[in-house]
């Protein structure tokens, strides 16, 4: 199993793309504007769309890959979301006023896209893969997955904030060996950070401390600007983890 980071900035300008993962060339975790890098080839073969909430920068590639592909594929693609995002999209985006209804285009019988609810900590199979969503902190319902290789355990949380549900729960994973945690906003941002439910990097680093496994950390979502700040300060707060700030075209090998 491979990730290709398509996107994973917390906004956009040049050579920045935000939170999109392709798994395998036919599964997505989260759809913002990483998604629109895919060749329309690229996009036919993805089967499956998971994701973690319903903020724009984390579902527009949705919108516009629908869109893209309404007559060239012939098996509906499979969005799997908790009950909340789902019903976010459906009353907000895709409602015929902001975007198409896919769900029930071309029509109802064999639509574009096919909406499947997740339960938390319930595992869903796709094909060989094991993936797990379990719940986070952020301003709207969301939540996390944890993918299971061959030889390791990656959990991807989303966007999230200081909670110890989080902790708790990756604790209880029988291992963890890669991590992909966000920092949005550099230190002096913290307010900020605390409002709109994102990481800082002394937060995450005081955080972290409550995480019983040592996995290597794949960090994301830093805010357009604060990337340069956010890396120095990272040197400091998570001395002696073993780290990387993310970037699009990276690649996580899971097996
Ligand atoms: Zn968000
Ligand atoms: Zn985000």
């Amino acid at each position: 199993m491979r990730i290709k980071v398509l996107g994973c900035s917390g906004g956009v300008g040049p050579g920045l793309r935000t939170t999109s993962l392709l798994l395998d060339d036919e599964i997505l975790i989260d759809a913002g504007t990483g998604v629109g890098d895919l060749t329309l080839a690229q996009q036919q073969r993805i089967r499956h769309v998971l994701l973690t909430h319903a903020h724009l920068d984390h579902v527009c590639g949705l919108a516009f890959m629908a869109d893209n592909l309404f007559d060239l594929i012939e098996a509906p693609i499979g969005v799997h979301a908790s009950r909340e995002t789902l019903q976010t999209l459906r009353q907000h985006i895709f409602n015929w006023e902001i975007w198409p209804d896919f769900s029930r285009l071309p029509d109802e019988e064999s639509p574009l896209l096919r909406w499947h609810e997740l339960a938390m900590e319930e595992v869903i199979e796709l094909g060989e893969r094991r993936i797990t969503p379990f719940r986070v902190l952020h301003t709207v319902p969301a939540n996390g997955y944890v993918i299971d290789g061959r030889h390791g355990t990656f959990a991807f949380t989303g966007d999230t904030y200081a909670d110890d549900v989080l902790w708790t729960f990756l604790n209880r994973l029988p291992r963890l060996d890669k991590l992909m945690i966000e920092i949005a906003f550099p230190d002096h941002e913290a307010a900020l950070g605390h409002a709109s439910k994102h990481f800082t990097p002394a937060l995450l680093g005081g955080e972290l401390r409550k995480l019983d496994h040592r996995p290597k950390l794949y960090l994301t979502h830093h805010k357009p600007g604060t990337e340069a700040q956010i890396e120095r300060e990272c040197r400091q707060a998570l001395r002696g983890y073993d780290y990387v700030h993310l970037k699009r075209g990276d690649t996580i090998s899971l097996s």
